[in-house]
């Protein structure tokens, strides 16, 4: 079962499977929209299977998004360019890092911009894990897929990244405010146990914290 709310689909390749690692695929009424791409084939056996299930195949995959740059988000590009064939797209600062260690080169998107699925996606930037970090907002269904901007535990306590992975961890942290500025009730995000409910609040104690 990795349908972790209506639509949206979830797959954790850490090795603990148990939200140490995720993407995830959207159900939209205008195709599926995938959400990162992990590392390694199993993952994607396992995106796979699960797009059997709803009697989908890759080429069901509308879009791609990637939130940034990092292995466990990009490193099964080039295939999932070659079995869906969809567009790619990522926050237009993350284009050129791409296109490097992928071969894949997205097409950029700036903050702000809008996709037409499942009610409107909206990209939202926000530097400083790397510098074109981005995280992705269902509008109509109030679902902040933050990917690396936000990272947690499996008790659900949310922090900003930790330095380590970060190219600028004051960025990262200062940033999260723009987080403040939309409408979500569901944080979904790769490392960490998801919120489904409640979570504007939980990003607002973050914030207040770390200021
Ligand atoms: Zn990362």
């Amino acid at each position: 079962m990795v349908e972790i709310m209506d639509g949206i689909h979830s797959f954790d390749f850490s090795e603990s499977k148990n939200h140490g690692m995720e993407l995830w695929f959207l159900d939209c009424p205008e195709g599926v929209v995938l959400v990162d791409t992990g590392m390694g084939d199993e993952v994607l056996g396992m995106v796979e299977a699960e797009l059997g299930s709803l009697g989908k195949g890759w080429g069901d995959v509308k879009i791609v998004l990637i939130t940034h740059r990092h292995g466990d988000h990009v490193r099964n590009l080039a295939k999932v360019k070659a079995l869906t064939g969809a567009p790619i797209y990522c926050q237009a600062e993350e284009v050129p890092a791409i296109k490097e260690q992928t071969g894949v080169e997205p097409e950029g998107l700036a903050h702000g911009a809008n996709l037409p699925y499942c009610g409107g996606i909206e990209v939202i930037h926000v530097p400083g894990h790397t510098e074109g970090n981005c995280s992705y907002l269902l509008k109509e269904r109030g679902i902040l897929i933050a990917g690396d901007t936000i990272f947690g535990d499996e008790e659900g306590n949310i922090n900003e990244p930790p330095e380590k992975y970060c190219v600028d961890v004051e960025q990262a942290t200062r940033e999260l405010e723009r987080l403040l500025a939309y409408d979500f009730n569901a944080l979904i995000y790769t490392h960490g146990k998801d919120i489904l409910t409640g979570a504007k609040a939980k990003v607002e104690a973050l914030v207040e914290r770390t200021r």
